[in-house]
């Protein structure tokens, strides 16, 4: 036979090159390398047992379930336990739930538990709720000390999966004593990187995606500093509603129910009032911290030694940073402008999850600006709505299991010590 050779021309190689490499740059930016970056970002499968494996829960209607269990418990137990459902929205079965354990004689310590006040962050708090009712509960004197929750404050994010709520507000600067005297234009910051935080239109492809943010990152870093991106960001915002960290003109329905809540143990029998808001997203991975209020007058080094707990932020901590509207502040703030005469220790549980390094707090950042893009201008690319939803899940609950039996672990040494220090 004889031996047919086809002998291409150099143009024809050539172009056949050209269309292989295109071929090739499409494959991978368009199926592969989106693909890549999925599974690089997908959580960890979550290990079938551990350490309250059962409290880990994941939707919204597993929460209010497993609260209504544990009343039930508590009831068999013979406790007196008083609940409240607070409607936010009806017709979408949001409710804030209350559950009242009041002491059975002398009306001295109120311990009041908020969760979900973000949202997302109301599935740790949800958990941390069973913790304190197996760990911390079976341990006080109920005689003299009642116990007030309120669960799910924010129940359209914990439905929805957002740190927000259904007027993406965050609640967590909504809490303003007086919205007529508060400056909207409060943040300065915001503004100048607006363009950035709140880009407009989809997110298209994830590899370009990837890349083009790290660019605009390193640009805003460089025109205004990288500081300024942060600040701009924490303190929370009151001008741009479609914006991240949205604090909102006016109180909340969450908040204003809240609020009342605050306002009945302020002029309640109780005299000595501890309060804990359950939060995650912020500090470093692995540790819980005792985030406290600009109000409380010990330092970082007082209140470590008096908890016996060493992840704290004080008022003179240098990773102090100081929020605009939150509950504990507030707390503090409605205390004194009521001119109660309680005594009162408000502050923030933090469980950090991605981690408080550099590159950690440009991630978070990341996912912040993608996630609430996302909720304004879906992707039609499902692949690139599944990065942001697991990115956004690793900002507040992580499924590691690790970091999962670290926040049982912490919160129990953590919420010891504080009672230790402010029980009566
Ligand atoms: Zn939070």
């Amino acid at each position: 036979m004889e031996d047919k050779k086809i002998k291409l021309s150099k143009g024809k190689t050539a172009i056949i090159i050209v269309c292989l490499s295109l071929a090739a740059i499409i494959l991978l930016s368009t199926i592969i390398g989106p693909h890549v970056i999925l599974a690089a970002v997908r959580q960890p499968e979550v290990a079938k047992e551990y350490n309250y494996s059962e409290y880990f829960l994941n939707t919204y209607d597993e929460v209010r379930e497993n609260l209504c269990a544990r009343v039930q418990k508590l009831r068999d137990s013979g406790a007196t336990v008083e609940t409240e459902s607070y409607a936010v929205d009806e017709d979408d079965d949001l409710y804030i739930d209350n559950i009242y354990l009041p002491s059975k004689k002398e009306r001295t310590n109120l311990i009041v538990l908020t969760t979900g006040v973000h949202g997302m962050e109301g599935y740790i708090g949800s958990t941390m709720l069973d913790v304190f009712f197996e760990e911390i509960y079976p341990e006080l004197d109920t005689e003299n000390t009642g116990i007030l929750v309120v669960a799910n404050v924010n129940p359209y994010g914990m439905k929805y999966y957002r740190r927000y709520n259904e007027n993406n507000v965050d609640l967590n600067r909504n809490f303003i004593i007086d919205w007529e005297s508060f400056d909207l234009s409060s943040n300065k910051e915001y503004p100048k990187v607006k363009n950035f935080l709140q880009p407009e239109g989809k997110i298209g492809n994830a590899l370009w995606h990837e890349a083009g943010f790290y660019l605009s990152l390193a640009k805003e870093a460089l025109t205004v500093g990288a500081d300024t991106v942060s600040d701009a960001l924490l303190t929370g915002q009151y001008e741009y509603p479609e914006g991240v960290y949205y604090g909102g003109n006016g109180d909340e329905k969450s908040t204003t129910y809240l609020k009342s809540v605050f306002e009945d143990t302020l002029s309640g029998e109780y005299e000595n009032i501890i309060h804990v808001d359950i939060h995650s997203g912020y500090g470093p991975r692995y540790n819980m911290v005792i985030f406290n209020s600009v109000y409380d007058k010990m330092t970082e080094k007082e209140t470590a030694k008096a908890f016996g707990y060493d992840n704290i932020i004080a008022y003179d901590s240098e990773s102090f940073y100081a929020t605009t509207g939150d509950t504990t502040d507030f707390y503090y703030r409605l205390r004194d402008a009521k001119k109660s005469d309680k005594e009162l220790f408000s502050t923030c549980f933090e469980f950090g999850t991605i981690g408080d390094e550099f590159f950690d707090t440009i991630l978070s950042l990341k996912y912040t600006i993608d996630e609430n893009r996302q909720n304004k201008y879906p992707s039609d690319s499902k692949i690139t709505s599944e990065i942001v939803k697991e990115n956004y899940m690793e900002l507040y609950y992580p499924t590691e299991t690790e970091w999962r039996e670290k926040t049982v672990e912490d919160f129990v040494a953590a919420m010891n010590g504080v009672l230790k220090t402010k029980l009566k």
